[in-house]
């Protein structure tokens, strides 16, 4: 800063901000505090973030700068902060909010969407404010954000917002500084912003005056109503109605697959589930997500809701609207919310696909008239050891980026294929997509396409380097060959275990190298085989794979996903002789099955051989007991932890090899307690502290060779938090430092920010050589 003279008492400089700086108050903050400290100036939103011009006494100025966290609004938070110039001062006194300018480089400042406010929920409830009920209630702190959001700054003409003209009510306070929605850009008022409508299907062609009374009634009624929230419809029922939540389930198509729900506040919370302190701070934040909670066995929800599970995905109202549906006596405590498609498609944004689509699938329909933007599902995260550990990054998370140690060209990372998210990064920073789901669904494709196209769009980049799986049939490897050779990008493929466990050493901002365990579904793996149960060293750059879980044929490729005792049966065949382990598996299966089984076992083209740690899971859930066929990803192994019970059981053996992890003596041992009639949550316990083990043991030898004492943990597996809760303080007490995921999933939601840091890694030119072989 210039040393000022008592000649120049006034000083002008300019404050660029970038982070979370706009739709959370942040104009309307800074305007307050210049204001009261005498300074002039202006404020705006540029596509970068925000710009200021303040003038004053050198020291207030100093002040400011010195102390400028302290000035922000709270849901807001400073990436970077540069006072790049000294202005001649202009000898202004006012200070004023102008108009935003989109021009400039963008970094996607729109903010994520925010649940209701305390403020705002106050308002609702109090019957003689304007806004009382008022199902669209928002304020500079709350509301929707990106769903609704169509350009850069964001600002209401900018978002779905600008379909509403303020009423002159709304434009008073909007214009008052001294208001709480002074510059509020998604405020509104019953006299001016976005109206319900309920209709029945079929519809009746009557008028409806009371949509929320309307929806309660069918609601309480056993029916299933689609609901439009932020980001997409729900489809909703009475979540202690097991009729309705049956029916539900059959017209979905989704028979077992875990469904949300929504409780009416934080008390009818905790009736359902035992809820901690970690627990209570994600259902009540900002981006309020679905929360996993332990469920109380006497609790009112029916237990179809989430069948043979433990834990129940919970949220609290987020919206006004649904805090106004559960504000009547005659509302059960908790309602089934789960996204309104048919199984794997995107969910519904459009009243008329629900319409048009879905109509078998509702009774009624809860709609209005503020168009969703972004289509946006609900985050689902879990607690460990207080922690977060999210398990799908969406709304309320994105668009906010990930900042990586490094910068680069823009890298457009494709992900995997189930779970997709992709990210595109731009400087430092890695944007990720909301939740896109499976991309081998058309829909989905598409949804992806323009989504990609959208994030690109609103940051202003065309990316040079595009990076994928290795797998060749994902449709996202395909997507990613198909743009690199159409606008002749830089195509890189990256190993799928790498990508994960690059993904939380990104999310950490971490370089490495580090041993990386990644224990997972499966992943194309260098040497054509289906990886999964993998232990590297690695960095953001490259790895080598040290030690892995042994290779048994996965009978039928993918098939074997769906039917989990087909990898019962090829863990058997590996542990016993072929005739003993054929015998064995007649207490499952029929012997013609398993004849045939046991040929496409043996047919290589068939059968690829894998080392996948979740499908080790699925053949002890099979041989413990569970059903011919899983009708979601991961339920055999989701049941299988919910199995277990606290206490110390033992373990059972395995062999730890100099590249592999034998495997027999695990499954013999199954055997053999299945024989004495052990519990099945006994043995589902023991096998859990045995794969809980040989990471500690797998870790124990890299640590000692390399002489690393980081270790990151990714992959599907590590959602497991039965196996998280022993594992990690198990490493930590042997003195190792632990990277888990807090900020993307370790299951293939998250794959796209590996592959992002790793392109970026690889794209650099200055250090050629990576740290590691
Ligand atoms: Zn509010
Ligand atoms: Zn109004
Ligand atoms: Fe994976």
């Amino acid at each position: 800063m210039n040393p000022t003279s008592p000649n120049n008492p006034r000083q002008r400089v300019r404050i660029r901000v970038q982070g979370r700086v706009q739709g959370v108050g942040f104009r309307p903050t800074i305007y307050r505090a210049m204001t009261s400290r005498g300074c002039g100036g202006t404020i705006k939103n540029t596509p970068g973030g925000v710009e200021i011009e303040v003038e004053g006494n050198p020291e207030t100025i100093h002040g400011i700068i010195e102390n400028f966290s302290d000035l922000i609004p709270k849901r807001a938070r400073i990436d970077d902060l540069t006072v790049d110039e000294e202005l001649s001062p202009e000898g202004t006194s006012d200070f004023s909010i102008i108009s935003s300018s989109s021009s400039g480089d963008s970094l996607l400042p729109i903010p994520p969407d925010l649940a209701t406010c305390t403020d705002c929920k106050g308002e609702l409830n109090n019957e003689r404010d304007r806004r009382a009920g008022y199902p669209f209630n928002t304020c500079t702190c709350c509301g929707p954000r990106f769903t609704i959001a169509r350009d850069v700054p964001f600002d209401r003409p900018t978002s779905a917002m600008d379909d509403f003209p303020l009423c002159e009510a709304c434009q008073k306070e909007y214009n008052d500084p001294s208001d709480r929605r002074f510059h509020a850009q998604t405020m509104s008022c019953p006299d001016c912003g976005p109206s319900l409508t309920f209709t029945p299907v079929p519809s009746d062609d009557t008028t409806h005056p009371h949509p929320i009374a309307d929806t309660r009634r069918m609601l309480v009624s056993g029916g299933i109503v689609a609901i439009k929230g932020l980001g997409g419809f729900h489809l909703a029922c009475d979540a202690t109605n097991a009729s309705a939540v049956a029916r539900i389930r059959k017209r979905k198509n989704r028979p077992h697959k875990p469904l949300a729900i929504m409780a009416a506040d934080l008390s009818r919370c905790e009736d359902i589930g035992q809820i901690n302190d970690g627990e209570k701070k994600l259902l009540t934040s900002p981006p309020s997500p679905i929360v996993l909670v332990r469920k109380r066995p006497d609790g009112p929800v029916v237990d179809l809701v989430a069948p043979g599970l433990q834990k129940i995905g919970i949220m609290l109202p987020y919206t006004p609207l649904h805090a106004q549906l559960f504000r009547s006596p005659d509302m059960p405590p908790a309602l089934v919310m789960t996204s309104c498609n048919r199984s794997d498609e995107p969910i519904a944004t459009s009243v008329d696909t629900v319409h048009d689509d879905l109509m078998d699938i509702v009774d009624g329909i809860l709609w209005h008239n503020r168009p969703v933007e972004n289509r946006c599902d609900d985050s689902l995260v879990a607690s460990v050891n207080g922690t977060p550990l999210p398990m799908r990054r969406s709304r309320g998370y994105v668009p906010e980026p990930i900042i990586l140690d490094m910068a680069g060209p823009s890298v457009f990372a494709t992900g995997a294929m189930w779970k997709n998210t992709f990210a595109v990064t731009k400087g430092r920073r890695a944007f990720l997509s909301q939740h896109i789901g499976n991309v081998s669904d058309a829909d989905n494709a598409r949804h992806f396409q323009n989504t990609y196209e959208r994030f690109s769009d609103l940051l202003n980049v065309s990316p040079e380097t595009v990076v994928c799986d290795l797998h060749p049939d994902y449709p996202t490897t395909r997507f990613a060959r198909e743009l690199s050779e159409r606008e002749g990008l830089n195509l890189m493929q990256v190993q799928h275990h790498h990508a994960h466990l690059a993904s939380c050493l990104a999310e950490g901002e971490g370089t490495g190298p580090a041993i990386g365990v990644s224990m997972d579904g499966t992943g194309y793996g260098d040497d054509g085989c289906m990886w999964g149960g993998e232990f590297m060293v690695f960095d953001e750059r490259d790895y080598q794979r040290r030690l892995h879980l042994e290779y048994v044929p996965m009978p039928g490729g993918d098939q074997a996903v769906l039917e989990p005792h087909r990898m019962a049966l090829s863990h058997m065949k590996n542990a016993f002789a072929d005739s003993e382990a054929s015998r064995h598996m007649e207490r499952y299966l029929d012997p013609a099955t398993i004849d045939a089984l046991a040929n496409i076992l043996n047919d290589s083209d068939l059968s690829p051989r894998t080392s996948s740690c979740g499908r080790l899971f699925d053949a002890v859930a099979a041989l413990i007991g569970f059903g011919p066929e899983a009708t979601y990803q991961g339920q055999a192994a989701c049941e299988l932890e919910a199995m277990c019970k606290p206490g110390e059981y033992g373990t059972y053996n395995y062999e730890m090899g100099k590249e592999t992890i034998e495997l027999g003596g695990i499954i013999r041992g199954v055997w053999e307690d299945l024989q004495k009639s052990v519990h099945p949550g006994i043995i589902a316990t023991k096998f859990h502290h045995t794969t809980s083990d040989i990471i500690l043991a797998g870790c124990g030898r890299l640590c000692e060779q390399t002489g690393i004492h980081t270790v990151a943990l990714s992959g599907g597996v590590m959602q497991n938090t039965h196996l998280l809760d022993r594992l990690i303080p198990a490493l930590q007490s042997r003195g190792l430092t632990v990277l888990s995921h807090s900020r993307v999933p370790p299951n293939d939601g998250g794959i796209a920010l590996g592959q992002a840091s790793i392109a970026l890694s690889r794209l650099r030119p200055d250090d050629k050589h990576s740290k590691i072989g």
